[in-house]
């Protein structure tokens, strides 16, 4: 497998812990997150923080077209010199100011942990959103994104407005070179759908302003944040089906949709 120690000698460098650079040297979350994400010939797959390539070497061959994104420069050069594909596009950039190709693709990576959750957020929110995203990221925050109430959280709501999200393994810490201090954990989101402008909006208003203080009753959040009576909060809540004594993370998704959905329209 990987030998990320060795091109390291190559570049006289160190990982980069500000990159989140923990790279993987065993075979098996490769073969596990590919599967997951079903990447056929048909497949154009944006991979994210290509790193020295242990899924990019993969990817090549399952896909119709891999574009490789790492934000180190030293990386990006020497996995495009090691790795001279025809269908490979390495691009040395930032993948949160990175602008989607049109046309159909997939995300696929094993995030820099640092910022996985900015990077999902920002590919769920394109104008052309990709067909699916699966990443490997922090075991913690992969359990926190899965959640459901009545232990939600925002970042869970945040994420299921827009896809599902399926948990498929734990990667063990000692998976990786440096070996970084946490577990990790592969996830799959499709289902991926477009919202408009003011949906999103209002979704997000409402979401926030529920969860400003978690464990305060969702009345007093709400009066709060959105500017109302407590009184005219309760019985807003109450007239959408939602005890008003509730706490914001035990509203499904479903309930905080019809909330911001009224919150449009009045
Ligand atoms: N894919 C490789 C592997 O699995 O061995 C490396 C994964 S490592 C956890 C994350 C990679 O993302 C590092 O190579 C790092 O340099 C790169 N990176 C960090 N921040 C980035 C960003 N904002 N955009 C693109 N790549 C980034």
């Amino acid at each position: 497998m990987n030998k990320p120690q060795k091109d390291f000698k190559i570049l006289q460098a160190q990982p980069k812990r500000s990159l989140s650079q923990n790279f993987l040297t065993d075979e098996k979350p490769v073969r596990l997150l590919l599967e997951a994400a079903g990447i056929t010939k048909e497949d154009v797959v944006v991979e994210i923080g290509a790193g020295l390539g242990a899924l990019t070497k993969e990817l090549v061959r399952k896909a119709g077209r891999v574009i490789a994104l790492e934000k180190d420069e030293k990386l990006a050069g020497l996995l495009a010199e090691q790795l001279k594909e025809p269908n490979l596009n390495v691009i040395a950039q930032d993948a949160l100011t990175w602008k989607p190709p049109s046309g159909k693709y997939k995300v696929v990576g094993n995030l820099p942990y640092a910022v996985a959750t900015p990077i999902v957020r920002k590919f769920l929110e394109e104008k052309n959103k990709p067909e699916s995203i699966t990443v490997m990221l922090q075991l913690e925050v992969a359990l926190r994104i899965m959640a459901q109430p009545p232990k939600m959280n925002l970042l869970a709501a945040s994420i299921q407005f827009y896809a599902s999200p399926s948990f498929i393994a734990v990667v063990k810490r000692n998976s990786f070179w440096p070996q970084p201090n946490v577990d990790s954990a592969i996830i799959f989101l499709s289902k991926i759908k477009t919202k408009t402008e003011t949906e999103s909006r209002s979704f997000f208003r409402v979401l926030k302003a529920g969860f400003s203080q978690p464990r305060k009753q969702l009345r007093n959040n709400i009066a709060s944040q959105l500017t109302m009576e407590r009184e005219e909060a309760g019985s807003w809540l109450s007239g959408h089906g939602i005890d008003s004594v509730r706490r914001a993370q035990t509203l499904s998704l479903e309930e905080w949709m019809k909330l911001a959905k009224d919150l449009k329209s009045g």
